[in-house]
Parts: C-alpha cells; structure tokens; sequence
C-alpha cells in the first residue's frame, strides 16, 4: 500500500528480529510489478516452513517497501507467489518494529463498512476510495512461525485487507465503484483500466 506522506525516514538501528534501515535506499533488492503484469494475477502459495529464507525474503521486501515510502507489500508484488506482507505504519519511526505476516487469514469482519483512500505501490500516483468493513481479526504466523492473532482497526485493518488482496490476483482498483474516476485516475498516471478486473 503506498503512503500519500513521504517525509523522510531516520535509520532504524533499534530490536526487531527483521528490523531493517527505514532509510530509503537507491537500489532496493527488488523491484515492484505494475498494474498489468501478469504476475500481480497470480494466486500466493501458503508457506511450509518460516525458516531464514523466508525472514530473509522479508527484510528484502521491507527495505523494497522503504525505498518506495510504502506501508504495505505482498510478495506477490515482487514476483514471489508465497503467502508472505509486511506492513509498517511507522515508517517515520525508525523505532517502531514492522509487522510481517505469514499465511494470513481472515477470521471474523466487524465493525462498520466504511470508504477510505487507497493507493498502491504497484499502482503509483493512483489514490481511490475503496469499500471495506472497518475492523477485521485476522490469523496468522510470525517471522519466528509462531501462531498468532489480531484484531486490528483503522488504517492497520484497511492495509491488512488491501494486502491480503494481492495474495488472491486482487488489486484495490478492482473494488473501486467509480468507473469514472477510476479511468480517469488510472490513464492520468499511464495505466490501462483493461488491465481492471472489477470486483466492485
Ligand atoms: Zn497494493
């Protein structure tokens, strides 16, 4: 998910087993598909094992994320089709520990249904209102593989339910109702909207 604030980050040197610099770097491991590339369609694989290759592909996404000034990337976004975000509300803060999440699942949806704007690391310059339910409990593992649980609200619920999105082929321009605006926003920035699989 992309962040509409880009001030600058400090370097994150504090605890956090993945903790990563926030310090957006000029040539970050990978680099993140665009709105038509086949392989943001692709359904994620839930992952196995949580060992060091998939903690290691999780620091590679979050110095990705850092460098894009983004809150939120699936793999999927970078081409790896394994069931693996990391979020990071916090970018401002090199303090504050990401969140990375393993074969998320949705367990329960709450609160009330609410319009917020969205964006898009995969689909830059591009902030749509999309419709989602506003508080969500979620099950997943750890960086460590441990089991664990979250009920998470605000814009943690949105980035949550955005980013498993793309772990099914879903982008948030495909819940976005306004077709007008929709187009629009999309050809202003280079995008298709044929490349739209509208779910709304
Ligand atoms: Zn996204």
């Amino acid at each position: 998910m992309a962040s509409s604030f880009a001030r600058l980050a400090r370097s994150a040197e504090r605890s956090g087993r993945l903790q990563v610099s926030k310090e957006p770097v000029d040539n970050p491991p990978y680099d993140i598909h665009k709105l038509g590339d086949v392989v943001l369609r692709t359904p994620a694989r839930r992952i196995g094992k949580v060992d060091e290759a998939v903690r290691d592909l999780a620091r590679d996404m979050l110095v990705s994320m850092y460098a894009a000034r983004g809150i939120g990337l699936a793999a999927p976004q970078i081409g790896v089709h394994q069931q693996l975000l990391v979020i990071d509300l916090e970018i401002e803060d090199p303090a504050s520990p990401p969140l990375v999440l393993v074969n998320p699942e949705i367990t329960a949806v709450g609160g009330s249904i609410c319009t917020y704007e969205e964006g898009c690391l995969s689909i830059p310059g591009v902030y749509l209102d999309v419709v989602r339910p506003s508080v969500v409990d979620i099950a997943y593992r750890d960086e460590m593989g441990r089991p664990k649980r979250l009920k998470a609200d605000g814009l943690m619920a949105r980035c949550i339910q955005h980013e498993m999105d793309h772990l099914n082929g879903v982008l948030f321009v495909d819940r976005v109702s306004d077709a007008d605006k929709l187009n629009s926003g999309l050809k202003e920035q280079g995008f298709d909207p044929a490349d739209v699989r509208s779910i709304a």
